[in-house]
């Protein structure tokens, strides 16, 4: 195995195939094409199966020759392996056969699938000789990058729409980063930091090292198969921003197949937006190949991005694997997280409640059928979204210190509940 590339042996144009070394860029010279990672496959196949994943630690890392980078990882190399709930509840209450909530909710270190990206993205900015790191975030990546790169020793500057929940600001400051609210939408954000990347020898994540750092999300997947018992769903219902999570989610499981770990399967992959930002659910449901950019206004701020670098791929991938795609209102999202967390006892962000709020509506239309299975794809904590849920989950009932006043409050409830 060569030392400087490992598994991977070249970066390569998806519009045009040309090749470029396996360095920090992520743009085709020619057509401005996306730059992805090409693996050997043939020597993949010898190196993993089955029993080899299995002997080894519980991480994302027990896939890590099909993620891109040369040695072994040296940031993040506990996160992931996230449980796969089996949820019996929530089916019922969609009306759906079996159903299982892929829970990132509670990834490490900073609760969101985002971890998974940074992870990758950071090992590979180490191995080119970076020491500061930089992203473009509408809020979980912002925290991951912090943290990751302050368990590394890393120098981190974090971009952020400066309207985020106070729960993901103060999240990336805590950890010492350099946090810059910019004063508009996240696609103003990155445009900026496109700029910034291009003067600064930074490694931006999701710019310049994004080649890397989105393949990271393929874990997600490779964990699903694996969790399913070397199964491919027959569903998978994710949620978009740029729409690159449901297309690294398509990728696993077409290389798990193509390596011989998973037999060949049909399976549809469903896309979830919030209404306020859907360009891609959009164009889905208009049957377009394209989208048209919006701009975001929804509480489900993870998801706003309104010109997503992704989407014209993420609508390829719904339309090859036959998926459909949907969005709903923000009261939707809030029944949605509020249902997740009545019936299973995960408490999501907002992305989670558009998750949610859309896979019921794809049941409810037959996209998804009432015999079928499916796994619904949850990326992000509750705790980090306070703002878009209080005032809409009831109140606690206040009482003094007293046993007669806590009778007279359950005698009144009955009542009420009897009445
Ligand atoms: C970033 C993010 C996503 C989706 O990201 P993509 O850009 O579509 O890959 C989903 N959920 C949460 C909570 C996120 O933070
Ligand atoms: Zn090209």
């Amino acid at each position: 195995m060569d030392k400087n590339t490992g598994f991977m042996k070249a970066l390569k144009c998806r519009e045009c195939g040309r090749e470029y070394p396996l360095e920090a860029t992520h743009v085709c010279e020619f057509d401005f094409g996306p730059l992805e990672v090409v693996y050997d496959y043939d020597r993949i196949k010898h190196s993993l199966t089955r029993a080899v994943i299995k002997s080894r630690p519980q991480s994302m890392w027990r896939y890590r020759e099909l993620l891109p980078v040369a040695g072994e990882p040296t940031v993040g190399c506990q996160v992931g392996y996230t449980p796969l709930v089996k949820a019996d509840r929530l089916a019922k209450r969609l009306g759906i056969r079996e159903l299982w909530v892929k829970n990132d909710t509670v990834n490490y270190p900073t609760l969101s699938f985002k971890d998974r990206v940074v992870s990758v993205a950071l090992s590979r900015a180490r191995e080119l000789g970076f020491s500061t790191v930089a992203c473009a975030s509408t809020g979980n990546l912002a925290n991951s990058v912090a943290a990751n790169a302050a368990a590394a020793g890393l120098k981190a500057y974090v971009f952020i729409p400066s309207d985020l929940e106070q729960g993901k600001v103060v999240n990336s400051l805590v950890y010492g980063a350099h946090v810059i609210g910019i004063r508009g939408h996240y696609d103003e954000v990155n445009r900026l930091c496109a700029e910034i990347a291009g003067k600064y020898g930074w490694a931006f994540v999701n710019v310049n090292m994004r080649p890397y750092y989105a393949e990271g999300s393929k874990s997600m997947g490779f964990e699903i198969l694996e969790q399913l018992g070397w199964t491919v769903p027959q569903h998978t219902v994710v949620c978009m921003a740029s729409g690159s999570l449901l297309t690294k989610i398509h990728k696993s499981y077409q290389e798990f197949m193509k390596l011989g770990i998973v037999a060949e399967s049909r399976y549809k992959v469903h896309g979830a937006q919030a209404t306020g930002c859907s360009p891609i659910s959009t164009a889905q449901k208009a049957g377009l190949d394209f989208f048209k950019p919006v701009k975001p206004n929804t509480i489900a701020k993870s998801l706003a991005i309104g010109t997503p670098a992704d989407g014209f791929y993420a609508l390829k991938v719904m339309k090859e694997t036959g998926g459909a795609a949907e969005d709903v209102t923000d009261d939707e999202v809030r029944e949605g997280i509020k249902l997740l967390a009545e019936t299973e006892g995960i408490f999501a962000e907002t992305a989670g409640g558009v998750t949610v709020g859309v896979a019921k509506k794809l049941i409810a239309s037959g996209h998804i059928p009432q015999d079928a299975s499916a796994v619904l794809c949850i990326t992000g904590n509750g705790l980090k979204t306070l703002d878009a849920i209080a005032g809409h989950v009831g109140q606690t009932r206040e009482i003094k210190p007293s046993l007669r006043e806590f009778e007279a409050l359950l005698d009144k409830e009955n009542k009420l509940i009897n009445a």
